[in-house]
């Protein structure tokens, strides 16, 4: 009795291992490239699953975030971001980020003494 049992059980774990695994519900039909996830069609995104899409670099959008842009929010991945301090930035906020603040420092400053 118990030997049929745990046979039924493994074939049915063989069967179920297949699963999208974003709703459970539907058969996995695809393998997400960037987190490895097995995924429906449903929860299919051209070469990614709907979580990496959701997690997406919203600059390049190719890439998967590693967080977001102090500035504007915006999701940005190790290629699209820079570190500013403790914080991070896009790159098109930091283009236009002043280091400093408000205090400037007079060192440099635009063309003062050119004799
Ligand atoms: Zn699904
Ligand atoms: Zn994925
Ligand atoms: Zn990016
Ligand atoms: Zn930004």
């Amino acid at each position: 009795m118990t030997g049929i049992t745990i046979k039924l059980a493994a074939e049915l774990e063989e069967g179920v291992g297949e699963l999208c695994e974003i709703c459970l519900e539907k058969p996995a039909a695809r393998v997400c490239e960037l987190c490895g996830r097995r995924v429906c069609e449903e929860h299919w995104r051209e070469g990614r699953c709907e979580a990496c899409e959701i997690a997406l670099c919203q600059v390049c959008r190719s890439r998967l975030s590693v967080g977001y842009c102090a500035a504007c929010g915006r999701l940005v991945c190790e290629d699209c971001s820079v570190e500013v301090g403790a914080a991070r930035l896009c790159r098109e906020c930091a283009a236009g980020f002043k280091p400093g603040g408000p205090r400037t420092s007079r060192r440099g400053g635009p063309a003062s003494s050119r004799s």
